[in-house]
């Protein structure tokens, strides 16, 4: 057990926490969707119980309508609209926009 002082610090461990979470549920997405879910919803759990502030590329990861883990072309589909990116969850039908990152497109 790490002793945490400061606001900050608990924080950061937070969202390392909700990172390692996201992470899982990337890992086990194609295989056991639902544990992929559950693993979403723990991290959105974490996220709004220390007010944590999302990248915007954890924000990509999953809906946040109905907390299913996105896989393009599986959950979600990705369009690019008037410079904006446009994703489309296949899930719940939920649609979020966000402006194009700058340095274009994101790629894995
Ligand atoms: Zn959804």
């Amino acid at each position: 057990l790490i002793e945490v002082e400061t606001v900050d610090g608990i924080k950061e461990i937070a969202m390392e926490r909700v990172e390692a979470l996201l992470k899982q549920a990337g890992d086990v997405s194609s295989i056991r969707p639902e544990l992929a879910d559950r693993y979403v919803r723990l991290a959105w759990k974490i996220k709004t119980r220390y007010n944590l502030r999302l990248s915007r590329g954890i924000k990509r990861k999953f809906c946040r309508k109905c907390f299913s883990y996105w896989r393009l072309g599986v959950s979600c589909r990705v369009r690019v609209k008037s410079g904006k990116v446009v994703v489309t969850c296949l899930r719940c039908g939920e649609t979020f926009r966000t402006p194009m990152p700058k340095n274009g497109p994101e790629k894995r």
